[in-house]
């Protein structure tokens, strides 16, 4: 059994970080689209969600743009891979990320806007793991 990697690449990292600070102090979101291939979760688009919530400390997502953007992967042979969100500080998800993480058994990257990292989670029967990301050129 292969490890779980998530695969992204330096522009959408790079992406992701800016628009993330464009957005401070609220938490960012995004959905990550693209394909699983093994056990690699590979991104191909990032799709800026609205954090409706307006807050430092949680996102909520729209639900019609939820909708619309697994709507739109389909459409283009793709598949929600992954949730993005930000946090001012900690890497971790908080208690209100793992009770969502029930119910999307996803990837959840979060990018800690103190320390500039990232880091990645995904729930396997109820225990919190972390998954290696790894960034490729380009
Ligand atoms: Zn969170």
């Amino acid at each position: 059994m292969s490890e779980i990697t998530l695969l992204v690449t330096e522009k959408q990292i790079n992406s992701l970080i800016s628009s993330t600070r464009e957005y401070l102090p609220y938490e960012s979101c995004f959905l990550l689209l693209g394909n699983i291939v093994n056990s690699e979760y590979r991104v191909s688009i990032l799709k800026y969600m609205d954090n409706i919530a307006n807050s430092e400390y949680s996102f909520i997502m729209d639900p019609d743009q939820i909708i619309k953007v697994y709507q739109w992967a389909s459409n283009n042979e793709l598949e929600v891979i992954a949730v993005y969100h930000s946090h001012l500080d900690g890497a971790r998800p908080s208690s209100t990320d793992v009770i969502f993480m029930q119910i999307n058994e996803l990837i959840w990257l979060i990018y800690e806007v103190s320390s500039s990292q990232f880091k990645a989670f995904i729930l396997e029967n109820d225990t919190l793991k972390e998954v290696k990301i790894k960034i490729s050129k380009g």
